[in-house]
């Protein structure tokens, strides 16, 4: 089956004053309907960039090269085409498109969410830029309807408020709730959970789960937090400097990481056995002084001279256990064995 959404060698560059920077760098993946992609790395690596760029919500200047395929829902609605490169979208092209085919939960609601404005006129407000011709009773109907899909409780009492005026945790599910007040097919949360406590964000996770499972969403799950992605994520994909570093079925990745960085991470992420978190030594370049080669090799215990010589290439890893290739498992670090 065709995936939902197809990233091929999407690059996004900014203008600074020393020159062009890629904070996005022939980026490649795949998602299907259904699926979660857990999109990781530290601050600065390139996820919100990435997602914003899918969005078309880049920073005035931005440039931005390849292509991203979102394929198109089978109704009368669409532009005829079977997919929509979400890179070359105008302004205008993208209206339709944002809320109703692609929609995101931003890590922070109470920045995200209007303060003036009651939630459910918040919910409201996006239906009714899909569906001009809906009358208000209709309006409101669809909007307690969002609201008890992301098990808002009272969602009448809730729709009548302020966003000061709810929890933190009722908060992000009105985010969700609006996000997906207009039916998208692929949802983008970022760091949906840091602001939460644990168990408020359990609680989120889980919903997004049966969210992604009833409605056949599409999730990239953007979070720098391993544990998190760990009890949501089908695939990862580790970023590092702009690039995929290491890609793979999350568990495989998870439990034999073959990229240093991945490595570092999971050994830099709390977990109750370890007494000692190890932080990676070092911080992740700046854009516009990156080394040459492998973008990591300042940072990574086992650089060796070659590894300056170029960027690495994304590598089939051969499986531990015999010269079969792990099911999509790369890593971009000349020590894994060629596939
Ligand atoms: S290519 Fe070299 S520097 Fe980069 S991660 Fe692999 S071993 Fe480390």
């Amino acid at each position: 089956m065709a995936p939902l959404l197809e990233v091929r060698g999407l690059t996004v560059e900014l203008p600074t004053p020393a020159g062009w920077v890629r904070p996005v760098n022939d980026v490649w993946f795949e998602l299907s309907a259904g699926e979660t992609l857990g999109l990781v790395g530290e601050s600065g690596c390139g996820k919100t960039m990435l997602s914003l760029a899918l969005l078309g919500l880049l920073p005035p200047g931005a440039r931005t090269t390849g292509e991203a395929w979102l394929a198109q829902r089978n109704d009368s609605r669409n532009s005829g085409s079977e997919r929509l490169n979400l890179a070359a979208l105008t302004e205008r092209e993208r209206v339709p498109v944002r809320g109703r085919e692609i929609a995101m939960i931003f890590q922070e609601p109470m920045t995200a969410l209007n303060p003036v404005l009651r939630i459910g006129a918040q919910i409201e407000e996006g239906i009714r830029a899909h569906q001009p011709e809906l009358a208000a009773g209709e309006l409101t109907r669809r909007a307690r309807e969002a609201l008890e899909h992301a098990a808002v409780p009272e969602p009448e009492l809730r729709a009548r408020q302020f966003p000061h005026q709810l929890s933190g945790g009722l908060r992000q599910r009105a985010m969700i709730a609006m996000a997906l007040a207009a039916g998208p097919r692929l949802l983008i949360a970022d760091e949906p959970t840091t602001a939460l406590d644990v168990t408020v964000q359990k609680q989120i996770l889980e919903l997004l789960g049966r969210l992604r499972r009833e409605l056949g969403l599409g999730l990239l799950f953007i979070t720098h937090d391993l544990g998190v992605v760990a009890q949501v994520a089908d695939r990862l994909a580790v970023m590092y400097a702009g690039r995929i570093i290491e890609e793979g079925p999350a568990g495989t990745v998870l439990r034999r990481p073959r990229h240093p960085y991945t490595e570092g991470l999971l050994r830099a992420s709390p977990q109750l056995k370890r007494r000692k978190l190890e932080p990676i030594a070092g911080a992740v370049p700046r854009l516009g002084a990156l080394p040459p080669g492998c973008a990591f090799e300042p940072r990574c215990p086992y650089r060796r001279a070659e590894c300056s010589a170029a960027v690495p290439e994304l590598r089939v890893v051969v499986n531990d256990v015999g010269p079969v290739a792990a099911p999509r498992h790369r890593a971009r670090c000349i020590l894994v064995e060629a596939g």
